[in-house]
């Protein structure tokens, strides 16, 4: 039986190491603020304000939302964004995505400023990454993805990672953080050839493709760390979510692994909220 890393283990080490500093922040009578912009009432949504919303009491951070209807125009998504940049008491900003198909999502993710963006929406914050700049934030997931390993005291240097997605948000944010920690990364996609045999060389196997179920025994050895940072429906059991592993299939061979709910996903919203604080931090030392 592999080990199991508990996103929730970890989420509430994220949260406690927030906390602290939010309360040398409220000896300052600082609150540090996060402000959520949504365009519509798309369920996912929703979902993920309410569980930002849970952290940020449990934490003691305050939030904003600014709830726009769905037939919004550019210029309203841009000034509201606008009002959360001049505003000083609010420290992180975030723009849920997808946006409704008439508005232009990377005009709108430009207007943010980059010392709020706790989520790495605009291309300054990617770029910083992508050049290891120390200022910017990294995309939540792919943060989380770093966490996990650093909480399990996962070596990472000099190891073989392996990442199945080469999205902006998850796979190549996260190559680049791994690489920062010096370990080997090979991205695969929907092109790679004989996915199976490059999965199995790696030391570190992170899954970001959006299939369900698809890492399978094939793709496995003993001996890996297994990240499934896969959100799918499940396709047996209707309302149930499922990662990227077929996780009954590869537990007992990998020697650690994520499951889904329970792992990557469960750590997300502590990131963020962890971000915010941090961009409240900084905010605070440069005046
Ligand atoms: P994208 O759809 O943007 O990217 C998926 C990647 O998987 C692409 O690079 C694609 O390759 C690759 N891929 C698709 N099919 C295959 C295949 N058969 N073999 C190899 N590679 C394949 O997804 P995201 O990066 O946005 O998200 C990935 C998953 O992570 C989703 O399930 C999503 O729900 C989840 N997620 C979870 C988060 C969380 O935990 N909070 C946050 C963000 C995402 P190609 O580029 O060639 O098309």
């Amino acid at each position: 039986m592999s080990k199991v890393l508990s996103g929730k283990e970890v989420a509430q080490v994220v949260k406690e190491r927030s906390h602290k500093i939010v309360q040398e922040l409220h000896e300052k009578k600082i609150t540090p603020c996060l402000g959520i912009i949504r365009v519509g009432e798309r369920p996912d949504d929703l979902y993920y304000q309410s569980g930002l919303i849970k952290v940020c009491r449990e934490v003691g951070l305050d939030f904003r939302i600014i709830a726009l209807d769905q037939e919004t125009n550019q210029q309203q998504l841009e000034n509201a964004i606008t009002s959360f940049c001049d505003n000083k008491s609010v420290h992180g900003i975030l723009l849920f995505s997808p946006l409704p198909s008439h508005l232009d999502e990377a005009a709108a993710r430009a207007k943010i400023i980059k010392e709020k963006d706790v989520d790495c929406l605009t291309l300054g914050s990617a770029a910083d990454v992508f050049t290891d700049a120390a200022n910017s934030f990294a995309p939540c997931t792919a943060a989380a993805v770093l966490e996990i390993l650093k909480h399990y005291h996962i070596p990472i240097q000099g190891k073989r990672a392996v990442i199945i997605g080469r999205s902006l948000i998850v796979g190549k944010p996260l190559a680049m953080l791994l690489l920062k920690e010096n370990a080997t990364v090979t991205i695969c996609h929907s092109k790679t050839v004989d996915l199976p045999s490059l999965c199995r060389e790696a030391d570190i196997l992170v899954a970001a493709i959006g299939r369900a179920m698809m890492i399978n025994e094939k793709y496995v050895r003993p001996g890996q760390i297994a990240i499934d940072v896969g959100i799918n429906q499940h396709p047996q059991l209707p309302g149930k979510i499922c990662g990227d592993f077929d996780y009954e299939a590869i537990e007992n061979i990998v020697e650690a692994i994520t499951p889904v709910p329970g792992g990557v996903g469960s750590i997300t919203s502590a990131i963020l909220i962890w971000q915010t604080v941090l961009a409240c931090q900084r905010m605070i030392m440069k005046k």
